[in-house]
């Protein structure tokens, strides 16, 4: 078989998720194929869950990352979205079936054959997909999306999945509505976001945090309206009833009940976080007010394709420290100790890749 470009990553080689240098190489174009000379990538949470094994589904070696921003540097037959130079993104998937009810209606993160974009499975030649925290990537040109050039590079990388995890839902279930009251739970690389498109639709947002050390960020620099300690049952107790929808990002196992409190009768959570144990949901806490829960998966590319744009009108970026690949471990590290600001983004065109072939 022929061999595909070079490519020089990080990745994880074992669930202690320490990411080292690993040559591999991508596959050779096929028709309809651009190649992306990648700049940054963010670094989600879900990368953080997949190297360490958290979900059980982890394939060594294993470079993660799904928040890609980068430079188009060529394309092949058939290609007609791009040129080479052009800005691009890629995001939490590279390919689907096409041909299916969720490939039709635009909602391909849904597809049964979804291929992630890292730790996934070709579809063509079984191979297995390696992510951003690489060089290079050859991607068909139907899960590419155009980043508009007045987004900073670096700021639009989480946008690509921590951003449209948050947008889709909202749309979808009418939390895009001025006046209308949303809900942030969790104030991670997902909630900041949350809270910069709830208050660019128009909504009043309350932050509902883990971290009171994250109050004055939240009401003065990302512009929510209220904030709430979860733990604090008083300010919980004063703020029930006043919700039409919350989104709930929070990694790790956590009550939902006193948060279904917080919902108007017959309001709507969305529950986008993905701890690995079951969350508990009562239901009395359901039932008395007819509320409703629902969960939301990344979004599909027309969508993404909007959220930039909708992004790049209201000057939406995510909060990042931008770091070398150098550094990738204790920013897991620092990740998994809730310890970010509000998103890492790895500056990949500037890092040292790679070891010795
Ligand atoms: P993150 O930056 O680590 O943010 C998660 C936030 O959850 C933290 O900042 C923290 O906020 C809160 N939190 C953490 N531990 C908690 C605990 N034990 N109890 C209560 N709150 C806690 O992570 P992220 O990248 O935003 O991702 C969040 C989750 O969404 C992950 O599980 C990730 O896998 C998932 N995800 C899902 C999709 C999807 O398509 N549905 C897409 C991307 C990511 P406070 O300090 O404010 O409490
Ligand atoms: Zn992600
Ligand atoms: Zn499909």
């Amino acid at each position: 078989m022929a061999e595909g470009k070079a490519a020089h990553g990080w990745a994880a080689r074992d669930a202690s998720g320490h990411l080292s240098p690993f040559n591999f190489s991508r596959r050779v174009p096929r028709d309809g194929d651009v190649t992306i000379k990648v700049l940054f990538c963010g670094l989600c949470h879900t990368d953080l869950h997949v190297i360490k094994n958290e979900w059980g589904n982890a394939m060594y070696p294993l470079v993660p990352g799904h928040e890609i921003v980068g430079v188009v540097t060529g394309v092949g037959p058939g290609v007609t979205k791009f040129k080479a130079g052009d800005t691009v993104g890629v995001g939490y998937f590279v390919d689907s079936c096409r041909s299916c009810e969720s490939c039709g209606k635009g909602y391909e993160s849904y597809c049964p054959q979804l291929v992630q974009t890292s730790n996934g499975v070709d579809l063509l030649d079984g191979a297995t997909t390696q992510g951003g925290f690489s060089d290079v990537l050859v991607v068909s040109q139907h899960y590419v999306v155009r980043v508009p050039e007045s987004l900073p590079p670096d700021g639009a990388a989480p946008l690509l999945c921590a951003g449209i995890t948050v947008f889709s839902p909202m749309v979808q279930y009418g939390l895009n509505a001025p006046r209308k009251h949303l809900g942030v739970v969790g104030l991670g690389g997902l909630g900041h976001l949350g809270v910069k498109f709830g208050k660019a639709f128009g909504m009043t947002v309350t932050v509902i945090s883990t971290s009171p050390s994250k109050r004055e960020e939240a009401l003065d620099r990302l512009g929510a309206d209220a904030f709430l300690v979860s733990s604090d049952p008083e300010q919980m107790k004063a703020a029930a009833s006043t919700m039409d929808g919350i989104i709930d990002t929070v990694s790790a196992e956590h009550p939902v009940a006193a948060l279904l409190e917080l919902l108007k009768p017959m309001g709507q959570m969305v529950v986008v976080g993905l701890p690995a144990k079951p969350l508990e949901v009562p239901a009395f806490s359901l039932v008395g007010g007819g509320k409703r829960v629902a969960g939301s998966g990344g979004g599909g590319i027309g969508e993404c394709q909007a959220m930039l744009d909708f992004a790049a009108e209201h000057r939406i970026a995510a909060d990042v420290e931008v770091v070398g690949m150098d550094y990738v471990n204790t920013a897991i590290q620092r990740l998994e100790r809730n310890d970010v600001r509000y998103r890492f983004v790895v500056d990949v065109a500037g890092s040292k890749l790679g070891g010795a072939a």
